[in-house]
């Protein structure tokens, strides 16, 4: 801050915008926040937090599955810091066509990107194209209610096959296993408990392309497959394949001792005669395949009929290689859940490969590898959608530490008042939401679920429901201004 001793004082906070508001992007505003240059009084910072969608939270509203209560207490944290009062939020503000690079640098004295991976990673064999083949991350999307996708979602097929071994994978395989009734309890949004209620599903086919022991699933969403009601979990003892490797990681990882010791308790006490097996509908879970092509329908051209696997054995690496045989399932889907990717940002050097902002260690780099000064990424679109919501956390860390360490040499901003940027949306017409606008629609969610609850019955089924999801972006944006309209 060599060009103004008062930057970073009471009198001139340091402006810090953060561009998503993910577990990311407050973490990284709320450890700037605690980080010890300003408990100290050394430094005051204002920050404001922005987000292309009206409500706030990023993945944990839409990417975590429903059922998955147990994520609720990191809402409630992100909640605790959003509610203090000293990091604003500015909802339905898309960086790029409502801000721009030149806004934010105008406005703020440093910008940390927080935006996330949303994405599907491409699978490139043959057939992906065809009507049937989905990406897991889009199907998340839906039935999470995210505000830009469509509302009806094709839930005609009775054989699915999700692609992939992790988390996403099983949330994928599960949505799509469990009954829609058993759903009710969740936020799931009307529109997506009629589609899940009408899909004729009765298999769905879980495949990883290396054996058990390299799955990447985490043991407590495993063991959850097996909590879905009238859905039986069907394994494959050719699957079973161990090498020094695989002995070597269960050793020496609980994580993989853990799910290995689930999978082949399951396998163990599965009946041989799978006709004995109840249930009307069926999880399976199959490794050690490949997949090569998703194959074409001859009745009905352009249509998924089946999908095609090379089987694989392991290579003594923890690595798997393909045996030449080839082995078809007849199915009319296909999810890939293979993992997520991330999106260029405007006017911010993306390395396509990765997926990712271009930088180092969150510090942002131009195309000649010099840190941009004043720029920073944290979270998956700095290190690529890997890790739980945790590990965000030790990145937001490192992030916010190379902003400090670079603070007396960002470039400053020519028009740092906090009204500013208010006026600015405002000009532009940007109907932004707020943190107030948040609580609104908050509140109308959690009054739909108690309505529902105090009818007895949601669809027809005896059910309590603590929220019910608001999809469309209008709706959600009218909800949170006029609730702060009526509170004025
Ligand atoms: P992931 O954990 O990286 O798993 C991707 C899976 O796709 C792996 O099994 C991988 O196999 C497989 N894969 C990649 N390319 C493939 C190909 N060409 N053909 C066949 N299989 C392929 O990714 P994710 O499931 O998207 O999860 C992303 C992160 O979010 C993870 O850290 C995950 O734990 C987290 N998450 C957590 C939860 C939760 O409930 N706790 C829920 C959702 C997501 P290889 O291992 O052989 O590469």
């Amino acid at each position: 801050m060599s060009s103004s001793t008062t930057v970073g004082t009471a009198a001139r906070p340091l402006r810090v915008a953060v561009v998503g508001s993910g577990p990311a992007g407050v973490y990284a505003a709320d450890i700037l926040t605690k980080s010890e240059a300003v408990k100290s009084g050394e430094l005051t910072v204002s920050i404001d937090l922005f987000d292309r969608y009206p409500a706030p939270y990023g993945l944990i509203r839409y990417g975590v599955a429903p059922d998955h209560p147990r994520i609720k207490g990191i809402v409630n944290a992100l909640h605790k810091v959003l509610d203090r009062g000293d990091i604003r939020f500015f909802g339905n503000v898309d960086y790029g066509p409502d801000i721009s690079i030149e806004d934010l640098r105008t406005h703020y004295d440093a910008v940390i990107f927080a935006t996330g991976a949303i994405k599907d990673a491409d699978l490139n064999i043959p057939g992906i194209e065809l009507e049937g083949s989905f990406g897991g991350a889009d199907f998340v999307s839906w039935y999470d209610g995210h505000p830009d996708v469509s509302r009806e979602w094709p839930l005609e097929a009775t054989s699915v096959a999700v692609l992939g071994n992790g988390n996403v994978a099983l949330d994928v395989a599960r949505v799509l296993s469990k009954h829609a009734d058993d759903l009710l309890v969740t936020e799931i949004p009307d529109n997506v408990y009629a589609g899940l209620k009408d899909s004729p599903v009765t298999d769905v086919h879980v495949f990883g392309r290396r054996g058990p022991a390299q799955v990447k699933f985490t043991p407590l969403e495993l063991r959850e497959l097996s909590h879905s009601k009238d859905v039986d979990i069907i394994l494959y003892a050719e699957d079973f394949e161990f090498d020094d490797e695989s002995d070597r990681q269960i050793q020496t990882n609980n994580q993989t001792k853990t799910m290995v010791g689930t999978l082949t308790n399951w396998i163990a006490e599965q009946p041989e005669d799978l006709s004995e097996l109840k249930a009307s509908r069926r999880l399976h879970l199959h490794f050690l395949h490949s997949p090569v092509e998703i194959v074409d329908s001859a009745d009905e051209p352009g249509r998924v009929a089946g999908i095609r696997f090379e089987r694989t054995e392991l290579d003594g690496t923890g690595n798997a290689r393909g045996t030449g045989e080839l082995v078809d399932y007849p199915v009319q889907a296909v999810y890939r859940a293979i993992g997520y990717f991330g999106s260029a940002l405007p006017d911010v050097e993306f390395d396509h490969k990765k997926g990712v902002v271009t930088n180092d260690g969150g510090r942002v780099l131009d195309a000649s590898g010099e840190h941009v000064p004043g720029l920073y990424a944290t979270g998956w679109i700095k290190r690529g959608p890997i890790g739980l919501i945790g590990h965000t956390k030790g990145d937001a860390l490192e992030t916010v530490t190379y902003l400090l360490e670079d603070r007396e040499n960002l470039p400053l901003a020519a028009v740092p008042e906090a009204d500013a940027v208010v006026e600015l949306l405002d000009a532009r017409g940007v109907k932004f939401t707020s943190w107030e606008g948040w609580l609104a629609l908050d509140a109308h969610e959690l009054a739909l679920g108690a309505a529902a609850s105090d009818a007895g019955t949601s669809h027809g089924v005896e059910v309590q429901r603590e929220r019910i999801k608001v999809v469309p972006r209008e709706d959600m944006v009218d909800i949170s201004r006029d609730g702060v309209a009526a509170q004025v």
